[in-house]
């Protein structure tokens, strides 16, 4: 009895599973965006500075040769292709790389240049000649810490006496070593057991303090109690550095413990728009109409990429099982992949080496790969109760407007709810969703 009791009990949990709907972390939400990400996005607003000593100069900069880096760095720079710094860049970098050191609190949103503006920073104020950490910079998961350094890494390509260590989970270290990396990027939890169990490392000799996506840190239990520890026992001569996509009021009260006497930076976010999207509708009667619908679409626009939509997981496979047999070659991202396989899948995506992505409601912000055409929404978002999703429509298939380039949005209606709720997020945006007949898609701008 006790078996059958346990089958049932999986069958349960497995109706579940396939009928979940994906709900993502902020930091699960942050790499993805990283991953899926080709280059900068582009923000049309003016930089916004603050700081308490109106009269100390400000600079920016214009050019990465002006930030007089050591040229084997300014070689990685480019080497990475950057030619320009991002706006972000521009004003953050002459503060980050001040001598005396300045204090900077950094607001913009993902993909603005952040990351890639501290680890210049770090690179750049490494003192090689000195043998242990000197710069320690915080993420707040594994896998942020691992962009980063990788990033590092890359900048770093042709300054090999710089030396960098991952303290984050599976990095163990014997009892009484004694780092001589100089930089350190890693977790809150393993930092701070480096730092006091072990002691491998001395937290008063860190002259750089660099605390990245504040506000997923905080999102994440326990983190930012262990920041503030270890920013506690870090010397008042130490550079703080803070950066975060969100500007809130509990950012800015974490901020606070922190950063003293901060210059604070902020860009607004830019915000997605549908003003080069065409979007359409298509009647359906069933799931295998949709999926002919689908289909047609692909091979009418075929260039490209696509990005497809559903409300569950089982749906999401039934369809991927469906193209597949088609000979399509499809990925499929959804919640029960474990992370290191959702990040082979997005980056096999962003390389084109799959054209159609289906998914749930993971990337639902940030959907930036260039090459992505049509976004299909196979069941248009909604809320708890049922209702328009009409936020989570707009990051589906809203676009920041980079590259001006036409995007087609295309909705499965299989019901009259369906329809209503279409209906609902056409009259919220103000914008047209047409009616598309799939048997003749030369319509489709
Ligand atoms: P954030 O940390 O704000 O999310 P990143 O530093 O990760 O932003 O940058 C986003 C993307 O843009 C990355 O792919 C990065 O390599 C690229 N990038 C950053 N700075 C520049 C630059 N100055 N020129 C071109 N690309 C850049």
């Amino acid at each position: 009895q006790q078996t059958e009791e346990k089958l049932s009990n999986i069958s349960v949990n497995e109706k579940e599973s396939e009928d979940a709907t994906d709900t993502y972390s902020p930091a699960e939400a942050s790499l993805f965006a990283k991953i899926i990400r080709k280059g900068l996005v582009d923000n049309k607003h003016d930089i916004d500075i603050q700081r308490n000593d109106p009269n100390s100069p400000l600079y920016s900069v214009k050019t990465f040769e002006a930030l007089n880096l050591k040229p084997n760095l300014l070689k990685g720079v480019y080497e990475m292709g950057f030619n320009t710094p991002s706006k972000i860049q521009e004003a953050a970098l002459p503060i980050l790389l001040a001598d005396p050191p300045q204090n900077l609190i950094a607001q913009s949103q993902s993909g603005t240049g952040k990351t890639a503006a501290f680890v210049l920073a770090m690179l750049s104020k490494v003192d090689t000649s000195k043998k242990y950490p000197q710069v320690l910079c915080l993420s707040p998961t594994y896998e942020l810490a691992i962009q980063t350094g990788e990033a590092a890494a890359y900048m770093a390509k042709f300054c090999p006496e710089i030396e960098m260590k991952f303290g984050v989970r599976g990095e163990e270290l014997p009892r009484g070593t004694q780092l001589t990396d100089h930089i350190i990027i890693g977790t809150p939890g393993k930092v701070l057991d480096w730092a006091f169990r072990y002691r491998v490392f001395d937290l008063s000799k860190i002259s750089v303090f660099v605390l990245d996506e504040a506000d997923v840190m905080i999102d994440q239990q326990g983190h930012q109690d262990q920041c503030i520890r270890i920013h506690k026992h870090l010397s008042p001569t130490c550079q703080m550095m803070f950066f975060s996509a969100t500007y809130t009021e509990r950012v800015m009260s974490f901020a606070e413990h922190i950063v003293k006497n901060p210059i604070i930076i902020r860009l607004k976010r830019e915000e997605e728009s549908l003003d080069n999207i065409a979007q359409y509708y298509v009647r359906c009667s069933s799931s295998e109409e949709k999926y002919a619908a689908v289909t047609n679409i692909y091979g009418t626009v075929g260039v490209g990429q696509a990005i497809i939509f559903c409300q569950t997981r089982k749906t999401a496979s039934w369809l991927a099982g469906k193209l597949h047999q088609d000979g399509h070659a499809v990925a499929v991202l959804t919640g029960e992949l474990a992370v290191e396989q959702r990040i082979n899948v997005l980056d096999r995506f962003r390389e084109g080496k799959e054209k159609v992505l289906i998914t749930t409601n993971v990337l639902s912000r940030g959907i930036d790969v260039e090459q992505v055409t049509i976004v299909v929404n196979f069941d248009l978002p909604v809320d708890r109760d049922g209702e328009a999703d009409c936020e989570t429509y707009l990051h589906r298939i809203g676009r920041t407007g980079r590259f001006g380039k036409k995007g087609i949005a295309i909705n499965l209606i299989d019901s009259d709810n369906a329809m209503r709720i279409c209906e609902t997020i056409e009259k919220h945006f103000g914008k047209t969703i047409k009616y598309l007949n799939t048997k003749d898609c030369d319509e489709i701008e």
